[in-house]
């Protein structure tokens, strides 16, 4: 899968017009072609060279966990033979906006990640590779076909850092987000990051409304280096100046996730300094209460605790959700997700 630039670029190579362009964009997106074979006004010799390069179907899919009511995930197989999920959320009037007649997706970037944060399951094994533009886009074609619905919200909170990753995502959200595409509007998308400060400064100059989510976990630097190794490098004031960068550029608010964990950045303290970083971006703040993560050691605050820090960003002015449900492990920025890539694990 390409952009409609490359895909142009591409057919001049092959000596053909510029419509055929906009012709293998309307099969892929719009009438949702299995295979270069469909494209009945091409000519054949086109379709058998660009079938060689860019298989349409690039995923295989491989087994589906959950029910049409609850959250699915669809494990889905590389063209190398790796695995990543892909998890489609039923509407929740609490997750990321306002409606409540979304279908969300969480979309994984890489195949595994490099960036360990300590609450999470992704970085276990160590990175292997990025995902291609079309890799990442064909995760939210194959969910629709499997589920049958469309998905309008998309969150990259999958399996790896998506600004590491930074061509192949800005590509990908040139897909998902144009016309010729798949057309989804680019303020239900939201890019989660563990705050690569250059990236998030060249994300900000991208030319739609694309959301933007922190997976800060805590409010200094002292805090912040016990659970985001990233922070030696990136460390909170300089994220926080990308941010002011952010709002500068960007017309919607930043949201600034934060798993609470007993005894780490669950205090009263903690939640008083969190206030005055989430008030001075204007950012809303999205609390959860730390799922244990099989082989991690951290353990969930008492309901009351989580709530006490909740009431101390309330009364600051700051926006702050909470659930205390447990199981919702989806949601917990970027990887949480507990990716288990081979198929005798998902089969127990
Ligand atoms: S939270 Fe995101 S950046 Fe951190 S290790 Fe997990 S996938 Fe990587």
């Amino acid at each position: 899968m390409l952009t409609h630039s490359q895909l142009a670029e591409l057919l001049e190579e092959h000596g053909q017009p510029a419509y055929r362009a906009t012709q293998i964009l309307d099969w892929i997106y719009k009438k949702r072609a299995r295979s270069w074979d469909e494209m009945s006004n091409l000519p054949e010799v086109l379709r058998d060279a660009l079938a060689e390069k860019y298989p349409l179907r690039p995923l295989k899919h491989t087994l589906t966990k959950g029910s049409k009511d609850t959250t699915r995930k669809f494990l889905l197989e590389l063209p190398d033979g790796r695995y990543v999920e892909t998890v489609l959320i039923p509407a929740s009037p609490a997750l990321y906006g306002e409606t409540s007649d979304r279908h969300t997706l969480c979309v994984s970037s890489q195949v595994g990640c490099a960036y360990g944060c300590k609450f999470c399951a992704s970085g276990l094994d160590g990175f292997s590779r990025n995902l291609t533009a079309a890799e990442i886009v064909s995760q939210i074609i194959l969910a629709e076909e499997l589920s049958g619905e469309k998905v309008n919200n998309l969150v990259f909170m999958g399996m790896g850092e998506p600004l590491a990753n930074f061509t192949n995502l800005c590509h990908a959200l040139e897909m998902i987000t144009s016309d010729w595409g798949l057309n989804i509007g680019a303020r239900r998308i939201t890019v989660s990051t563990s705050g690569l400060v250059p990236q998030i400064k060249k994300l900000a100059e991208f030319p739609r409304q694309i959301r933007l989510a922190i997976s800060l976990h805590g409010p200094d630097d002292e805090t912040r280096n016990k659970i985001m190794p990233v922070n030696k490098k990136f460390p909170v004031a300089d994220l926080f100046d990308a941010l002011r960068l952010w709002n500068s550029k960007k017309n919607q608010k930043i949201t600034l996730e934060y798993i609470l964990i007993e005894g780490v950045n669950a205090s009263v303290e903690h939640a008083a300094v969190l206030a005055k970083r989430a008030s001075s971006i204007k950012a809303k703040v999205n609390l959860i209460p730390y799922n244990t993560v099989e082989g991690l050691e951290w353990v969930r605050p008492s309901d009351a605790d989580c709530t006490r820090f909740k009431s101390v960003l309330s009364k600051a002015g700051v926006s702050a959700t909470l659930r205390l449900e447990k199981g919702h492990d989806i949601d917990a920025a970027c990887g949480q997700l507990r990716l288990k890539k081979e198929k005798g694990q998902l089969a127990e």
